[in-house]
């Protein structure tokens, strides 16, 4: 789980599954139900937002890190955490794996859907705010039952999961209660780490969470009505010519490929008065956002890609940039020279870029436009979290 935690923002909701290889033959034991620990359980409501398949790789054919094996935690006993199944059979690709585990049994009622409920398991304050809208949501389903079964016969992805409420999938289904749903929306939307995403980006986030019929009407409908969002409203449909790609490597790492860009004429703020983005525009779509001076020079962005970007990341292979051609390439010189080595990192001029930069400070703006309001002289200390925020999007 810490692996996956790391890398949550890639991993987290993919539409196709993860594949993991692991030499952890432990894990087939929890294939079957059986009491476990609260380290355990703690994990599961967790482990329900990856779509990952797990591949068993004996130790010999795969160096895991034996940190990774460490026995922490107390082994509490708590009665509820009796009969459970952890690892029920749609985690495992059965044709790569070689342990088979002999005696399957499919007959608990929660397989394949243990821990999300909270009932049965102690469910860790993973997300209070999250867990007190799902106990809501299943309380109104008690009210609701009749509405619920002819759902039931109307979607076929509706079922009893747990015996006890009704899930779209691995989602809770939210009954017609427009407060709720409301509720559910404003979750997703306009808490401070949501940041007003659109409408598509909103409902993706919901998705894997709440259901209930017609909702992307409904989100529509709620975002409209956003007075923040329709006071920020840029428009994303400019009459641009068409923007010639670029074509992103193949199998990129992180901040391998980077696509550069300033906000500038912000009013000053900490002594800054531009914002430089990096974008990893191959592998992640992730960017990093640094406060600075206008006349910040190719050296001083050198300096900062080496103070705040080089440590996580390395060194980049290629920079596109709508700046000046001369700066860009004066820019990864510098980057060299500073670390005192002879490489070329190829730059591309690109007047438009391929919109990935675009895209970035839109979002960036818009964000600050809507937290900072009227005091805008403090807009540099909103950036690690506009940055966080801006990452936890799925990038569309
Ligand atoms: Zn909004």
């Amino acid at each position: 789980m810490h692996g996956l935690r790391n890398w949550d923002y890639l991993l987290k909701g993919t539409e196709k599954p993860v594949l993991i290889y692991t030499d952890h033959a432990n894990l087939h034991y929890y294939r079957n139900p059986r009491k476990i620990g609260p380290h355990i359980a703690g994990y599961l409501p967790e482990r329900e937002q990856y779509n990952m398949l797990l591949e068993y790789k004996p130790g010999a054919s795969n160096r895991a890190d034996g940190l990774s094996r460490h026995k922490d935690h107390n082994n509490g006993n708590n009665p509820e955490n009796e009969d459970i199944t952890v690892w029920p059979e749609k985690y495992f690709c059965e044709h790569h794996t070689s342990i088979q585990a002999t005696s399957m049994v499919r007959s608990h009622p929660r397989d394949g859907r243990p821990g999300r409920d909270g009932e049965n398991i102690q469910v860790m304050d993973w997300d209070t705010l999250e867990s007190n809208l799902d106990s809501k949501v299943k309380l109104v389903q008690y009210q609701d039952q009749k509405k619920l079964k002819n759902w039931t016969a109307a979607f076929k992805q509706i079922t009893l999961a747990d015996g006890t409420h009704y899930y779209h999938g691995n989602a809770l289904v939210v009954v017609a209660d427009n407060e709720l749903r409301r509720g559910v929306t404003s979750l997703f939307h306009d808490q401070l780490t949501a940041g007003h995403p659109g409408i598509s980006k909103t409902l993706q986030l919901i998705l894997p969470y709440y259901w209930w019929p017609n909702m992307k009407a409904f989100i529509t409908k709620y975002i409209q009505g956003c007075t923040t969002c329709q006071m920020n409203k840029v428009n994303t449909h400019p009459s641009h010519p068409p923007l010639s790609p670029i074509t992103p490597v193949k199998n990129a790492c992180p901040f391998e490929t980077i696509a550069m860009d300033f906000i500038t004429k912000l009013p000053p703020s900490g002594g800054h008065n531009t914002i430089l983005t990096i974008t990893d525009t191959d592998c992640s779509k992730a960017s990093i956002f640094l406060p600075c001076k206008e006349a910040i020079g190719s050296e001083g962005v050198a300096q900062l890609y080496l103070t705040h970007v080089l440590p996580h990341y390395g060194l980049p292979k290629k920079i596109i940039s709508d700046q000046d051609p001369w700066f860009t390439s004066h820019f990864g010189k510098e980057l060299c020279h500073l670390l005192d080595i002879h490489q070329n990192i190829s730059t591309a001029y690109h007047p438009q870029t391929d919109g990935t930069s675009e895209c970035t400070n839109q979002s960036l703006e818009q964000y600050l436009c809507m937290f900072c309001g009227t005091q805008q002289n403090n807009w540099h200390t909103w950036l690690p979290l506009a940055q966080y925020t801006k990452n936890s999007w799925p990038s569309v």
